[in-house]
């Protein structure tokens, strides 16, 4: 039965990956004008660039002739002015006020939905694909395109409609910008009100489950509205001879929190918590006695058989075992009804306890990281986000001057979290360990945990000795390795050694709010563990230094070296030593050494490319080049210069792979047997340009780039070898680049 059961299972999976993959954006109409005519699908969320919303395609033409299009789409409408030689070059019209069920005819750009791929980074493509997006796209508004159409309200989607009318009113009537912010999150669901200083204040207590509707939180709202609903039922004898308390207290527990989910934006985490919560509650409603394990499973079992992909989110396993410590362990709303408001406090402190203690191993696991003042921040935060600042928030909606109260509730508790955030041992990180330490971890501590005599849960310990034991792999002392990071188009690449590490560029700035830093860098180093000694910033080109400032702020001993300015922002982060000629060191028997730029090339006026910091790494048999930015005039400077210190095993391609470098003069003298480009997939450059790519097939150089190949990595004591991060992970659901 199992078998079978398995067998139709995967089958079913398949049959629906073919079902949708024959939807998928055809490759001929990436980056061709398309006009589109659809419908808003969700509340559109407005950031500094302009506006984003999920659009449901009616019908498409490609000049003049009908064209299928997948059904759901990502659509950006960005206004300002763009600087010419760029994708969207001249002023674009501002976005209009998009309400969320409108009808709109639009000029819109697509492409295939296309993430950064890095070692143990976030599965974007996997993120869409869970939620049916097939392309993404941006409005053609600029001065010659056609004026984009509003065509009418069609009414189809009024819960985003109500969401977005709830959420504007918020952010107009409530002053102070951060408890709006987290207001909005709350009660509709929109995360991107939020500002980001907040999310990093939320992440580092612990509490960010809360602010951003996951499973967790509706979980312990569904519980606490079952406990709210239980105690009033019991307060009416009619209510409780015309149904037994328990009962009415489980239903409506579970249709609030589903009611809730839905205005919160239904998004999948929600999906799913409400479906685990409806088997627990069916189950318990018929009247059968099952062990609490099977339950559990069954819960699991629904979930899987709707959405399979979940079993490949964290989100999942965080909620399946909340679900698990509240639920199936029957020690929440059912036993709590006898006695006085007292004893339920202390229930609803205990249950909230047991939670925060069984998710820490698994967030520790999972994410490499775990707050240390989370249990404090827990304990305040949840009750007092699920019972005081969600209804207050959620009552404002019907009685506006209640919003006041809220937005007060809210000032407290972020006044309270920042002080915690700020104490010096906040978090505790380690560095993730591969699946099956894990796996035997998680598993060594429900051994632990099971009520079975002492020498069996004794068992249980051997299990938990990799997760003590486990080393994140390092170097091997003499050797080094070097990891190109996928951050679009950018470069950042990570040298590491023994027991010394140095990032060599931070990666693009995307938007006001978010930069390669935060989104890739940070969260790298934190899942390797790495500490950095030394950053090196080629030059002062957003490209390179925009996830700076984040990374310096997470690894505060990391010195800095770089041909920025003096009079540079960054310069206030930390002091910066320029990058010379001659500048060398030595980690774990490996040579760091600068071969460019030179002392006087400071003092005349040069383009910033110019100036970039050339980085060799050599251990004496194997050697890397590292050259920034650079173009012809430096190359052959360095040819004329330092000819001997140019060969490598392995080059990262000097300007992304422009026409402006990559010189034959240059590549002879290297001659690399692999090069590395750092550029962003449909980048709007062109990079690497084919007379480049040519120049390094005439000479038998191996290339491989970001796009098609996510991050590379390279050691030097296994040079043979270019690893994919996007070729050797390549699943079903993600991008297939052409
Ligand atoms: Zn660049």
């Amino acid at each position: 039965m199992a078998l079978a059961a398995a067998a139709l299972a995967g089958g079913m999976t398949g049959l629906r990956s073919l079902v949708f993959l024959d939807s998928a954006l055809v490759p001929a109409l990436e980056g061709r004008d398309l006009v589109v005519q659809g419908v808003v699908s969700d509340m559109p969320q407005r950031n500094e660039a302009g506006l984003r919303f999920r659009l449901q395609v009616e019908s498409a033409w490609l000049d003049g002739v009908a064209t299928p299009l997948p059904p759901r789409i990502a659509v950006g409408w960005y206004g300002g002015v763009y600087p010419t030689g760029t994708e969207r070059a001249g002023l674009q019209r501002q976005p209009d006020a998009v309400q969320a069920g409108e009808r709109w005819r639009m000029t819109l750009r697509l492409k295939a939905p296309h993430g950064s791929r890095n070692p143990l980074g976030f599965d974007y493509e996997l993120w869409l694909w869970e939620q049916g997006v097939q392309a993404t796209a941006y409005v053609r508004a600029g001065a010659d395109d056609p004026v984009p159409q509003r065509l009418a309200q069609t009414g189809l989607y009024p819960i985003a409609l109500a969401r977005q009318t709830v959420r504007d009113r918020i952010l107009a009537q409530v002053a102070p910008r951060a408890s709006a912010g987290l207001m909005a999150a709350l009660v509709v669901g929109d995360q991107n009100a939020i500002e980001r200083a907040d999310w990093n204040v939320f992440r580092a207590t612990g509490v960010a489950h809360l602010m951003s509707i996951s499973g967790v939180h509706i979980t312990m709202f569904a519980w606490a509205a079952s406990l709210l609903l239980g105690a009033l039922w019991r307060r009416s004898r009619r209510l409780c001879l015309g149904w037994p308390a328990p009962q009415a207290a489980l239903v409506g527990g579970v249709l609030l929190a589903t009611a809730y989910s839905a205005f919160a934006g239904w998004g999948v985490p929600a999906q799913r918590t409400c479906l685990m919560l409806a088997t627990v509650a069916l189950l318990r409603l018929s009247g059968t006695r099952w062990p609490w394990p099977q339950v559990w499973m069954l819960a699991c079992a629904a979930v899987v058989a709707l959405d399979p992909w979940a079993l490949l989110q964290a989100g999942f396993w965080l909620s399946f075992v909340a679900v698990g410590v509240l639920f199936a362990t029957d020690s929440g709303a059912s036993r709590a009804h006898s006695t006085g408001a007292a004893s339920r406090i202390f229930h609803m402190a205990r249950e909230q306890w047991v939670i925060t203690v069984a998710l820490t191993p698994l967030t520790l696991l999972l994410f490499g990281q775990v707050s240390v003042v989370g249990l404090l921040a827990n304990a305040v935060a949840i009750p007092w986000v699920t019972l005081v600042v969600t209804p207050l928030s959620l009552l404002g909606v019907a009685v506006p001057g209640v919003w006041d109260l809220a937005a007060g509730a809210v000032g407290w508790l972020l006044a309270g979290l920042q002080g915690l955030a700020a104490l010096p041992w906040a978090t505790w990180s380690v560095a993730v360990p591969p699946v099956w330490v894990g796996a035997a971890g998680v598993l060594g501590g429900l051994v632990l945990a099971y009520p079975w005599p002492w020498p069996l849960r004794g068992l249980g310990l051997p299990l938990l000795l990799p997760v003590f034991l486990w080393q994140a792999p390092l170097p091997p002392p003499g050797q080094f390795e070097l990891l190109a990071a996928d951050i679009g188009q950018g470069n950042a690449v990570l040298l590491r050694t023994a027991t010394h590490a140095l990032l060599y560029d931070a990666g693009p700035r995307y938007s006001l709010e978010s930069d390669a830093g935060e989104r890739v860098l940070v969260p790298l180093l934190q899942a390797l563990h790495t500490r950095l000694d030394r950053v090196v910033l080629s030059h002062r080109d957003t490209d390179h230094v925009g996830g700076a400032a984040a990374v310096l702020g997470m690894q505060s001993q990391a010195d800095l070296l770089s041909s920025i300015a003096t009079e540079h922002p960054l310069q206030a982060l930390r002091p910066v030593q320029h990058c010379m000629a001659g500048q060398a060191w030595r980690w774990d028997g490996v040579d760091f050494a600068v071969l460019h730029p030179q002392a006087g090339d400071y003092d005349r006026a040069a383009k910033p490319n110019a100036l970039s910091c050339v980085l060799r790494v050599s251990n004496g048999a194997r050697t890397a080049l590292l050259v920034g930015d650079i173009e012809q005039p430096q190359e052959w400077r360095l040819v004329a210069d330092s000819r001997a210190q140019l060969k490598a095993d392995v080059l990262l391609v000097p300007h992304h792979g422009s026409k402006t470098s990559s010189s034959a003069e240059f590549l002879d003298a290297v001659a690399p047997q692999f090069a590395l480009v750092q550029a962003g997939y449909r980048n709007r450059f062109g990079h690497p340009a084919a007379p480049v790519l040519q120049r390094y097939g005439e000479r038998q150089i191996v290339v491989h780039d970001s796009p098609h190949c996510g991050a590379m990595v390279w050691q030097s004591w296994n040079p043979q070898n270019v690893a994919c991060v996007r070729e050797d992970g390549l699943r079903y659901w993600h991008h297939h680049v052409p």
